[in-house]
């Protein structure tokens, strides 16, 4: 028996590396199973590239062996195994990782085209955060000597001769009390699960479990062996080979995690990228919006993978907010595996997995929109309203999305659900139109009935009818769509639409400027403005908010959303000066003038969905006027 000092000064290193590199103990397993998927990896290239390999008939697997007497887990596979040296080496060298070298001897092509999880040299270690003492046990392909390597991870190591039949590595962890509950068949199962579902080989665990007779009496034990994942990274595999049926089943078992959505999804996004970063992406739509999708602790629905092993669903990051929605899987091949959230949102090949996800998915759905018009109404019904986000939050992507939100309109032309794109509506216009009109703040019901529509549907000029509470938000802030201005028709400015007053319009409103003069007596300080209306054909009156200022819905939205207060803008008064009630009020004396004028802008609020000041003065002047 030979006892060895570790390399570096690392006795501290180990317990530094044990207690603060991982968050979570369990990924201890995570980290073996992939040393064992990456032997595997290794002699499966050697017997397929190498002469003097090709005589080994292997069947590749991996055990994970449960043993509660001597409380310890076992992680076994046959894979290339470790010679004395490359034990001393490899174990016995912190953060020297074997796998980057033997990367590192193969030619260029075939680095990139092999699997290998580690290159880090540490992983091994987080094994000491569940075990007080570790054996590894190793016989290399093609050698007849088996060697033992064992540690308490306090700083020093042995190497002895050990027995093993064939090539292989077993890794026998003693567990501690922090690790005791790996015990439990049903614990390991579910971290196995978690982060090893993918890996490509079969992980068989092996335990003794207590049997029950049909009273429930203890019948003795049996030696249960199941192979616990499904081994299948459907998303590695090439698109050619997948059905459809492949990715509905995949999707629902992958997202039942994401509390169970039963239904197929809406539709998939399947990317193999190569070059100088290589990564594989699967992305679903799913075909209803998840239920947290408004609540601000909505959990993510991406998983990122690092060579097919589970790091983390709970990486807001790896997707804008606004594509909250999409589900998926995100498998780099260069990222280390112990990525910490700190690294990944810094990382380089994550922003750029990321930025390129991201054109990706809004591509694919403008091909589906116009591949597949039913089916994006339908992906409108539910996401429309986390993509109109994404039209003030991503300004890099401004384009696409412009081209994916859809509105609603006054347009009988409007496509599928009543959905309308800003292109349809372009192509829709009416010729020499400045500018594309909508209405917004407050439900699209009440919107469609506003006074201020009246003109626009006279003269046939669509508008958007915008009901959502972020419209407003979003279409004051997006600037020109392809050169044309975007206007709310709530906005004095907006009727310059309306073209030369006719001659009749002219009669009609004769006289009313003195309706304008005795309102604007009568309302005061209550409204910025009178003026006479060139938007109305029924209603009397109505108001609107001046070129520049915020409106009243916008000011109660950016209260609600904590925006903080806007200063106080008062209303403009429009008079339809062609309206019977209008001219009383150019004929009328001042007593009645004033009632007339403030039960005007009363009805003209309370249309906009603003409250009335004074509703018991408006009663008042109400009843005197009909009395
Ligand atoms: P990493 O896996 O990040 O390279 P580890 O500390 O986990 O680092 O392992 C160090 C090295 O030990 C590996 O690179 C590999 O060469 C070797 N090794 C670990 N486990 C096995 C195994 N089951 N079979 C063969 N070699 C192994």
């Amino acid at each position: 028996m030979s006892q060895h000092h570790f390399k570096t000064e690392v006795s501290k290193l180990l317990e530094l590396i044990t207690h603060s590199l991982y968050s979570h103990k369990e990924i201890f397993l995570r980290e073996l199973v992939s040393n064992a998927s990456d032997a595997l990896d290794k002699l499966r290239y050697l017997t397929v590239s190498d002469e003097a390999y090709k005589g080994i008939a292997f069947e590749p697997a991996i055990r994970v062996v449960l043993d509660r007497n001597a409380k310890t887990i076992t992680i076994e596979d046959n894979g290339i195994g470790m010679d004395a040296k490359e034990l001393e080496e490899n174990l016995g060298t912190i953060a020297r990782s074997g796998t980057r070298r033997f990367l590192e001897n193969l030619p260029e092509t075939e680095r990139k085209a092999s699997n290998l999880i580690g290159q880090f040299g540490v992983g091994f270690y987080s094994a000491f955060m569940v075990a007080d003492k570790i054996e590894v046990t190793s016989q290399k392909a093609l050698t007849d000597a088996a060697f033992v390597w064992t540690s308490d991870g306090k700083g020093e190591y042995a190497i002895d001769a050990a027995e093993h039949s064939s090539q292989g590595t077993e890794v026998r962890l003693h567990l501690n009390a922090e690790g005791e509950e790996y015990l439990s068949r049903w614990s390991t199962q579910s971290v196995l699960k978690k982060y090893s579902n993918h890996v490509a080989y079969p992980i068989t665990l092996v335990s003794e479990e207590t049997e029950y007779d049909d009273k429930g009496e203890k019948k003795g034990a049996a030696r249960k062996e199941e192979v616990v994942n499904s081994a299948s990274a459907l998303w590695r595999r090439p698109k050619s080979e997948l059905k459809n049926e492949d990715y509905i089943e995949f999707y629902k078992s992958f997202s039942s995690g994401f509390g169970g959505l039963e239904e197929e999804p809406l539709h998939w996004i399947h990317t193999h990228a190569e070059g100088t970063i290589e990564y594989t992406t699967l992305f679903f739509i799913p075909s209803k919006a998840p239920v947290d999708l408004y609540r601000a602790d909505y959990k993510s629905g991406v998983k990122l993978y690092v060579k097919r092993v589970f790091i983390t669903d709970d990486e807001k990051e790896l997707l804008p907010v606004y594509l909250r929605f999409v589900r998926g899987v995100i498998d780099s091949e260069d990222l280390p595996l112990n990525v910490s959230r700190e690294i990944l949102q810094q990382n380089r090949v994550m922003t750029n997995i990321r930025q390129a996800s991201v054109k990706k998915i809004l591509g694919e759905l403008a091909d589906l929109a116009t591949a597949n018009p039913d089916k994006y109404a339908a992906f409108v019904a539910e996401f429309n309203r986390p993509l109109k986000e994404g039209l003030y939050s991503d300004y890099a992507n401004r384009e696409a999305l412009l081209g994916l939100v859809r509105w609603k309109s006054t347009s009988e032309e409007a496509g599928a659900g009543g959905w309308t794109s800003f292109a349809e509506y372009k192509s829709r216009m009416k010729e020499g139109q400045k500018a594309i009109y909508y209405i917004a703040g407050g439900d699209e019901e009440r919107l469609r009935k506003s006074p201020l529509l009246e003109m626009y549907r006279k003269q046939g000029i669509e508008v958007l009818v915008c009901g959502e509470e972020i419209d407003e938000l979003v279409l004051s802030g997006l600037g020109p769509y392809e050169g044309l201005e975007l206007k709310s028709v709530n906005r004095a400015g907006s009727e310059s639409e309306f073209g030369a007053e006719s001659p009749a319009e002219k009669e009609a409103a004769s006289g009313s400027s003195d309706a304008v003069d005795k309102a604007k007596k009568a309302l005061g300080e209550a409204v910025k403005d009178v003026r006479l209306s060139r938007r109305l054909a029924e209603s009397p009156a109505c108001v609107v908010v001046d070129s520049d200022d915020p409106s009243l819905q916008l000011r109660e939205l950016m209260k609600q959303l904590g925006g903080g207060e806007l200063p106080d803008v008062k209303p403009i008064l429009e008079l339809n000066g062609a309206h019977p009630i209008v001219k009383r009020l150019a004929a009328a004396g001042e007593a009645e003038a004033e009632d007339l004028a403030k039960v005007l802008l009363g009805q003209a609020l309370l249309m906009e969905g603003a409250p009335l000041a004074d509703p018991a003065d408006f009663a008042a002047r109400l009843n005197r006027l009909l009395g």
